[in-house]
Order: structure tokens, then C-alpha cells, then sequence
């Protein structure tokens, strides 16, 4: 290692080179010379929202980007061990060994409140080492602190279009356009896959052939232990993968507006996954589709995108500013509803069993995939709270079980949504039919067909009709009645 500074980039949820800011920042102070560390503890696996299955997309995603680090001369070590614990180890090992220290620690900024509170303790950790630090916005187009309330009350936005009118004000500015532009970069380096081009000037070997380093990268093992755990296929992952997604989603994304209600048909981007994990950002996104505010009034594929990436922007907003909501309602008036929680139909809801085509649809594409259609979640989401009267958060713990791009921001703000517990939710007395649904946006009957197989040779109409025999294909009756549970669900949430 010598006695050249070098840096340390505190990679979290922001697993990419391509426009990785704080990276870059990192890279540049240190004249190239910038090690990545990823912390994971490994008593995460036992936590009741722990996925084996999003964990070997993590995985597959961590893989490549060390791949991606080291093709460019760079590298990446994963320890298990959590980062307020790590980093000083590595320093006193520095230390020890007369080593110089990293003369910055950078890290993408992240806004779960669990994530919050732990770069708190680590920027006190690096102030008493009296190491510099440096974070940058990452995954956000704009931060949740960015996007106040024009009067003079300045408080965040609770109601989605406002915030998204606010949102487009900044997209449309100078400042928000070069946010934009800046992300331009990630196009070539897509195109530079296979070039050789060392641009990093470090890699742990030179710390760690030296005795004593106190951490293995633990990649490896986590993947074999994992790896027994998973039982769906896991799509490819990285950068590389993500950025080629989005390029395919160009050539559809002037018909998003009318494929993407319909889940029998690949309408939506399938971005989410690499959101998830920063193989991507937004911004990258928006700059890749070519995406504008100017053009907001119409009503067009592109715009109803955009649409939806500030729902995801808002969910953010939310969770950030009031964090409780990662345990409790937004609106306290509904936190204490009367759920009936039944066991048993929470899992036939679990295993796609309750005799309703459409929610069982759902429900087996999300334990054979891993993902699930938008328009599908809200089904089942709306099916579990106000048919099954099951609480929001034991739907939402059993997405993130379930779901490779669980999200607590996203995922909660949908759940909330559908429980009509949220901000600007769906009212409490619109509760979706799920006949109805079904026929709506799956007519024929093909998205049932593909996740129901013993419903395959089932004519169509009976599909969606609450009164048809279905027991000739072996399939279940409905385990509740429609719409005597609409009008309970309607007394639970009237009686508060
Ligand atoms: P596209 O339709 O292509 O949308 C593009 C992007 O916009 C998405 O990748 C996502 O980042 C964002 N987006 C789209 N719809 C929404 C929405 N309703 N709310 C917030 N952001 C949105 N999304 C997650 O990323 N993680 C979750 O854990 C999650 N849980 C959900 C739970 C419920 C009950 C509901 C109703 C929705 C949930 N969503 C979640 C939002 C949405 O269903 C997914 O983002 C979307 O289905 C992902 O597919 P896509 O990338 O093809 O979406």
C-alpha cells in the first residue's frame, strides 16, 4: 500500500460505478486510489423481514459489482461485520501496521430510518478517528428535504399531486436539468463494457496480503449459504444488466399508458429490482428516456412513467418524514382498526388458495418469481385488508419476505394505499372488487391461466364470475363472500 493516500467508498445501496457520485468524488480526491467496502451482518438473515431470495439478487448484484470494480483495476471487499464495527477495525489495523489511514470516507446517501441512524453513528465514529467524510444524494432525484410546501408553513407534502407538480418545478429548473444531464455519462459506460480502461489504482490485496487484516471477504460464503435457501430463479444483475433493461423498455414506452394495467403482458419497465439496490438510479433513467417535465400535460406512455417514478420519489418523502410509518399508520385514526387476523386465511392469501382467480394469480407469481404486476399488488393488497379484514402489516412483511424489489418506502406506501391508512390513499369505502378486476384488466383470462395452470382449459367467463362452479378444474370456492365483506370492512373503518 505504501504511503500514498487512498480512500474508502462505503457502498450501501448504491451498487454501481456509472454516475455513483460520492464515488467518483472519492476517486477524484484520491487520485484513483479508492478501495469499496460493503458491510453486511450476518444476523441480518434471522430477521423477520429477511429474504433468501432478494438476498441472492443482493448478492448476484454485489458480484457484479466487484466484477465491475475489478475490470477497471478497482475492487470491492464484503465483510460480515456491521460497518460501525468494521471500519475501525480496519483503521487500528492500519494503524498497527504503520499504514496510512483512508484519508476520506464517502458513502450514497440512504433514507430508511433504520439507515438514518446508522450513518449518524458512523459520521461520529469517523469525527472521534478524525477521518473526513463525505455523502452525496444517490438514489433520490430530489431529496425529501428538497421539496417543501411553497407557504410559509414550508411542511411536507401529504397529498401526491402537489408534491409531483413541486417535483416537476425542480425537474424543469437549471439545477434539476443538470442533475439530469449529468447522468449522460452512464450511456457510454454502458458502451464500454467489454473496453479495457483501469481506472482505479488500488485493490485490497495490498492491504490484505499484509498479516493480520482482520476480515476474508465474505461474498463467497454468503452465496453458499444462501444459495440452499433459494428456490425461484434470480434474474441477472449489476449495472450492466439494468441499463440494458432500460434501453429495451424504450422501444415500448410510448404504449406504457395502455399496457401497463394489463399483468398478462410485459407493459411495465421491470425496473424496480435495480432500483432497489442503486444498479440504477432514476435520474439515469430519466436521462436514458429522454423523459421532460415541458410535456407533462399530455397524456402520454412517457408521462405516465415519470408519473410513477415521483410515486416512488413521494413514498420516500413520506417515510422520511415521518418514519413511524414503517410501524404504524399514517393516518393514527386507523391504527387501531379492529382486523379480524384470521390465520387460516391469511394463508390461503399466503399460498394463492383462496378461490378468487386473480388474487391466487398474484399471489403464485409472487412466490414462483419473486415479483409481482402493479395492478395485481393492489388487488391482493385491497383483497387481504378489506375481504380477509387481515392488518396491512402482515401483508407488507410478507411482500418483503416475498419480493426481490422489496422496498420499505414503496412497499409500505402500497400497503398503506390499499389499506386506506396512507396519505393520500385510496378512500376506505372504494374497495376493489375483485371480480371485477379480474375481468377488467385480465378478460381472457391468459395472466390467470399462466400462474393458476389448473384453470387452463377453464372458459374465461367463469373466471370472473362469483357464482360459477369451478370445483370440476379442482379449484377451490371462495373462501369469503365479496361483497358481505365489503360492507363489513366498511363498518370496521366507520366505526373510528
Ligand atoms: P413500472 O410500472 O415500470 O414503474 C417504474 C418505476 O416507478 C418502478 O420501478 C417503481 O420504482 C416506480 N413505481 C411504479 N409504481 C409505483 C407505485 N405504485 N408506488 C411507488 N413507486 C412506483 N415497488 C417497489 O419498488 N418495491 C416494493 O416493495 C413495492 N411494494 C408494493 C406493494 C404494494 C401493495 C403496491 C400496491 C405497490 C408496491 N410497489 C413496490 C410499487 C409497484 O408495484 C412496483 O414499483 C412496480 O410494480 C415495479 O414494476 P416495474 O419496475 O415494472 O414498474
Amino acid at each position: 500500500m505504501q504511503s500514498e493516500p487512498w480512500g474508502l467508498h462505503w457502498f450501501r445501496r448504491d451498487l454501481r460505478i456509472a454516475g455513483n457520485e460520492a464515488l467518483r468524488e472519492n476517486w477524484k480526491r484520491n487520485k484513483a486510489r479508492t478501495l469499496g467496502i460493503f458491510c453486511f451482518d450476518s444476523k441480518f438473515l434471522s430477521r423477520d423481514d429477511f429474504s433468501h431470495h432478494r438476498f441472492a439478487f443482493f448478492i448476484k448484484t454485489l458480484e457484479a459489482l466487484k466484477a465491475d470494480l475489478q475490470a477497471r483495476g478497482g475492487d470491492l471487499l464484503v465483510v460480515d461485520c456491521l460497518p460501525h464495527l468494521a471500519l475501525p477495525q480496519i483503521f487500528q489495523f492500519c494503524r498497527n501496521k504503520k499504514l496510512p489511514l483512508p484519508q476520506l470516507v464517502s458513502w450514497g446517501r440512504d433514507y430508511e430510518p433504520f439507515a438514518r441512524t446508522r450513518d449518524e453513528k458512523i459520521e461520529a465514529l469517523l469525527k472521534k478517528e478524525g477521518i473526513e467524510f463525505f455523502h452525496q444524494r444517490d438514489h433520490l432525484v430530489f431529496e425529501s428535504s428538497e421539496i417543501q410546501k411553497p407557504d410559509p408553513s414550508g411542511g411536507y407534502y401529504q397529498v401526491y399531486s402537489p408534491f409531483a407538480r413541486q417535483w416537476l418545478k425542480l425537474l424543469a429548473h437549471p439545477d434539476g436539468q443538470a442533475r439530469i444531464e449529468s447522468q449522460k455519462a452512464a450511456r457510454p459506460f454502458f458502451e464500454s463494457r467489454n473496453r479495457d480502461q483501469h481506472f482505479f489504482k488500488l485493490t485490497w490485496e495490498d492491504l490484505t496480503k499484509t498479516s493480520g487484516f482482520p476480515f476474508a471477504d465474505a461474498l463467497a460464503t454468503f452465496k453458499e449459504q444462501n444459495w440452499r435457501n433459494v428456490t425461484i430463479p434470480i434474474p441477472e444483475a449489476g449495472f450492466f444488466e439494468a441499463y440494458g433493461q432500460v434501453l429495451k423498455f424504450k422501444n415500448t414506452m410510448h404504449d406504457y399508458k395502455s399496457l401497463r394495467d394489463i399483468p398478462s403482458v410485459e407493459g411495465t419497465s421491470r425496473l424496480s429490482i435495480y432500483f432497489k439496490n442503486g444498479s440504477l438510479t432514476t435520474a439515469q433513467v430519466i436521462e436514458a428516456l429522454g423523459l421532460k417535465s415541458q410535456a407533462w400535460g399530455q397524456d402520454s406512455g412517457p408521462n405516465q412513467f415519470l408519473k410513477e417514478i415521483i410515486w416512488r420519489e413521494f413514498y420516500y418523502s413520506i417515510l422520511f418524514h415521518r418514519p413511524e410509518v414503517e410501524h404504524k399508520s399514517f393516518n393514527p385514526k386507523y391504527e387501531n382498526l379492529n382486523w379480524e387476523n384470521d390465520e387460516k386465511l391469511f394463508d390461503r392469501w399466503k399460498e394463492g388458495a383462496t378461490g378468487f382467480p386473480i388474487v391466487d394469480a398474484g399471489m403464485r407469481q409472487l412466490k414462483e418469481t419473486g415479483w409481482m404486476h402493479n395492478r395485481v399488488r393492489m388487488i391482493v393488497a385491497s383483497f387481504l385488508t378489506k375481504d380477509l379484514l387481515i392488518d396491512w402489516k402482515l401483508g407488507e412483511n410478507h411482500f418483503m419476505k416475498e419480493l426481490l424489489d422489496g422496498d420499505m418506502a414503496p412497499n409500505n406506501g402500497g400497503w398503506q394505499w390499499a389499506a386506506s391508512t396512507g396519505c393520500d390513499p385510496q378512500p376506505y369505502f372504494r374497495v376493489f372488487n375483485p371480480w371485477l378486476q379480474g375481468k377488467k384488466f385480465d378478460p381472457d383470462g391468459k395472466y390467470i391461466k399462466t400462474f393458476v395452470p389448473e384453470l387452463k382449459a377453464a372458459p374465461a367467463g367463469i373466471l370472473h364470475d362469483p357464482e360459477a362452479d369451478r370445483r370440476p378444474w379442482k379449484y377451490p370456492k371462495p373462501i369469503v363472500n365479496h361483497s358481505l365483506q365489503r360492507e363489513k370492512a366498511i363498518r370496521l373503518y366507520k366505526i373510528i
